[in-house]
């Protein structure tokens, strides 16, 4: 039979045992945008053997210019389903798993503890400072990547050597950076990015990246407009509140709860920090009287006027009916309690 790897099994840098090395690898990438498509598309035709795709959103019309699984008959999907499909249409001999979760403190130790990788397809500062701590933590490889307007960066965060908080030492303040949605992006750069980022995992996978001196990092900053390319070494500060220091305070982050909006569902989920065994059936008895409400072990359904509420045993709430995040928190607080 032919072998589909055969063109990569050739190349020195690979070779038949490296090949066998992947396909016992898993990565788990977070986020499927334009980053997390193009490296999920990279490491499934490479043959890595498990593949992890978590992302919490649906599928939008504005995606496909440059999120390169998706196109028009997937909108509306969860990009995790729709990028799972694709991919194993692409390669039926590995497994891909979808996860359609929101990333926070409460779940991520769970998501990430079997991986032997995890890739940074997410948007936003906060998910990569959780993702750090995780990772240094448990000593997982992860490879840091952005792209916004033209131009990208990568870091591969190996254990040991400088994290992503020797590079930025405390999040900027919310609203204080321009996100790709308020300056857009290219879609070369992200592809550029993307690939960096798949090329970086399989460098990692097969034992072939190491940290520079044994413990600085290297930061690639790519601008494809202006074909600049700068290779920065990120020097490991021994002063780092979390490879240095190990507090990890993302991960123990004091949040009462985690509040995402469900887009395109006109929901909003809310997710307590201590997450606790609830009675469902004794919830439901104090219910009954306000609405309807269908119990089952593990879900418990609340009609209340226009408001539909799905409560799990772990104290988790889907608030449907709207998008305010105020307007789910209290309906949290008034019918759940914390
Ligand atoms: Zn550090």
């Amino acid at each position: 039979m032919e072998n589909r790897y055969a063109r990569q099994e050739i190349l020195q840098n690979i070779g038949n045992e490296g090949q066998q090395k992947l396909a016992k690898s898993h990565v788990i990438i977070i986020g499927c945008g334009a980053l997390g498509t193009v490296a999920a598309n990279n490491l499934t035709r490479t043959g890595v053997g498990k593949i992890s795709i978590l992302d919490r959103d649906f599928v939008e019309l504005n995606n496909l210019q440059r999120q390169m699984l998706f196109d028009e008959n997937d909108v509306g999907e969860p990009k995790a389903v729709a990028a799972t499909r694709k991919l194993e249409s692409i390669n039926s001999e590995i497994e891909i798993i979808p996860i359609v979760k929101d990333l926070n403190h409460t779940n991520v130790e769970e998501i990430i503890k079997d991986a032997d990788l995890v890739l940074d397809g997410t948007d936003n500062i906060q998910t990569r400072m959780l993702i750090n701590d995780v990772c240094v933590r448990e000593k997982i490889p992860w490879v840091y990547t952005g792209a916004i307007g033209t131009s990208g960066m990568t870091m591969n965060i190996l254990p040991g050597a400088a994290c992503i908080r020797c590079l930025y030492p405390s999040i900027p303040k919310p609203g204080s950076l321009p996100t790709c949605d308020t300056m857009g992006v290219l879609n070369t750069i992200t592809v550029i990015m993307g690939s960096m980022a798949s090329t970086e995992a399989i460098k990692i996978l097969l034992e072939e990246a190491k940290p520079n001196n044994g413990k600085d990092s290297n930061l690639i900053v790519y601008d494809a407009w202006n074909n600049s390319f700068d290779d920065i070494i990120v020097r490991k500060n021994e002063e780092c509140e979390c490879c240095a220091k190990g507090n990890f305070d993302y991960l123990n982050s004091e949040d009462r709860e985690v509040i995402t909006s469900l887009c395109g569902r006109n929901a909003i989920q809310i997710t307590p920090a201590n997450t606790k065994e609830m009675n469902l059936r004794e919830l439901a008895s104090k219910l009954e009287h306000l609405g309807s409400i269908k119990c089952a072990d593990f879900i418990l359904l609340f009609k209340l006027e226009k408001y539909e509420v799905s409560v799990f045993r772990d104290g988790r709430a889907i608030i449907k009916g709207t998008n305010d995040k105020n307007v789910a928190k209290s309906i949290y607080a008034r019918y759940i309690g914390t």
